[in-house]
């Protein structure tokens, strides 16, 4: 299910650094104020539909059995582990069920033992994150339930009529399952926006590719739904295939995280090495020109002294995107370590390297990261080594590209050397 997706990496340095227990009053106070509203509207209406919901044994039978699934799937995914970073689980597959086959209150509560469960046993996160989710999946949950209830009144009850009637039903179940995802991924991007106000809102709501997960889980869920109407027994055979989707979705985040730095979502400096090995064996077949960048934020340490940890590190995802923007897609951008990025551009003549790093430099300057009431800025130095000229592999390429980047600092900072005496 969808995650506080932009801040998996902060997560992870939040929690390397054990923040205090009630991290979340020093996060943005607009967060604060969000958080408590969306939580005690969760809390407000599970109160209120508790007492108005007859608990009739059917549901809760059926609730208990879609729990136990979902308990399971966790059980699972903690043998598989669970990193920061990958946001997806499949649990909406028994999440929806229960929206839509029973009263809105089973939605509201499904999420609080399940996430409780993987706080406690998967991955421990920061506490309010783990909260928000909860209600984000709550309060979605119950919007879903309580439209489609207005097309099947007591679908539990109903079972054999609506189902012998699945044209008609089927579209709603889907306008259901799509509620469920809207309200959900905009309570979480609200929150996540909040957190990080400096982020784009196109990062915190969908790309592609979390867009064809949102439909694979729905596809799923409209599935599980369809075969628990039948009768709740059908769960054990719906559970193993579910298993076995969640575990090689999973994998392939897992995978995935493996080559990418959580912080910036550029490559990490094993991947990048790897690749730009690769590159250069191309380079080396095909006679092309290949240049490298090696690229250091200025007095880093200062941002970090004057604003925070934190704001440090928005920085850096500020640089990291700036990188990503200005370079082509082929162009190879990974985070080496601390404040240092590296950057291989395949075909790339001295002239043209130059050109780009003068590029990178001035849109690094403008770049404007907000820290409390301030706006942070940095520049950065950059080494240029060229393929064939400084180095005839990788190590002597980045040996050469080092040394220039220490010409560049040694010489005032915020400029772009070479290894020999040039200086752009
Ligand atoms: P210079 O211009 O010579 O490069 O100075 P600098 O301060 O940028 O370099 P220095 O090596 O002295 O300090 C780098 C700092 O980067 C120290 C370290 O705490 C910080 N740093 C390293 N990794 C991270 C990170 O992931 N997040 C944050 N916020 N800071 C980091
Ligand atoms: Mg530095
Ligand atoms: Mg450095």
């Amino acid at each position: 299910m969808t995650a506080l997706h932009q801040s998996a990496a902060e997560e992870r340095s939040d929690l390397a650094r054990k923040p205090p227990r009630w991290f979340l009053f020093s996060q943005p106070p607009p967060l604060v104020a969000y958080v408590f509203v969306v939580v005690g509207l969760h809390a407000v209406l599970i109160c209120l539909l508790a007492l108005q919901t007859r608990w009739r044994p059917d549901a809760l039978l059926t609730f208990g059995a879609l729990m136990a699934c979902g308990a399971i799937c966790i059980e699972a995914s903690r043998r598989l582990g669970m990193p920061a970073g990958v946001a997806r689980d499949l649990l909406s597959a028994w999440w929806l069920p229960v929206a839509l086959l029973l009263p809105p209150v089973y939605a509201l509560l499904m999420p609080i033992p399940l996430q409780a469960l993987l706080q406690l046993r998967v991955r421990r996160t920061l506490l309010h994150r783990r909260v928000i989710v909860s209600s984000a999946h709550g309060l979605a949950g119950a919007g879903a339930s309580a439209a489609f209830h207005l097309v099947v009144a007591d679908p539990l009850r109903g079972t054999a009529v609506w189902l012998t009637d699945l044209d008609a039903v089927i579209p709603a179940v889907i306008a259901s399952a799509v509620l469920f995802t809207v309200i959900n991924t905009a309570i979480v991007a609200v929150a996540a926006h909040s957190a990080a106000p400096g982020c784009r809102w196109h990062e915190v709501l969908w790309n592609r590719e979390r867009l064809v997960l949102d439909v694979v889980e729905l596809c799923v869920g409209v599935l599980v739904t369809v075969s628990c109407a039948l009768t709740p027994a059908l769960l054990l055979v719906a559970l193993p295939p579910v298993m076995l989707l969640q575990r090689s979705l999973m994998h392939q985040q897992l995978q995935a995280a493996a080559r990418t730095d959580a912080k910036t979502g550029l490559l990490n400096a094993a991947a990048w090495q790897r690749e730009a090995g690769t590159e250069i064996g191309r380079a080396t077949r095909t006679d092309e020109s290949l240049a490298l960048l090696l690229i250091d934020i200025d007095h880093f340490k200062r941002v970090n002294d004057a604003h925070g940890h934190l704001a440090g590190d928005q920085v850096l995802v500020g640089v990291a995107g700036t990188l990503v923007n200005q370079l082509r897609d082929y162009d190879l951008i990974g985070r080496f370590g601390g404040e240092e990025f590296v950057v291989l551009l395949p075909n790339a003549d001295i002239l043209e390297a130059c050109r780009v790093a003068e590029r990178l430099r001035n849109r690094v300057r403008r770049l404007s990261v907000p820290a409390d009431d301030e706006a942070v800025t940095v520049t950065i130095s950059v080494g240029v080594a060229l393929f064939r000229t400084h180095g005839n592999d990788l190590l002597e390429l980045l040996a050469s590209a080092d040394l220039a980047l220490y010409r560049a600092k040694k010489s005032g900072r915020d400029r772009i050397c070479l290894p020999a005496t040039q200086k752009s």
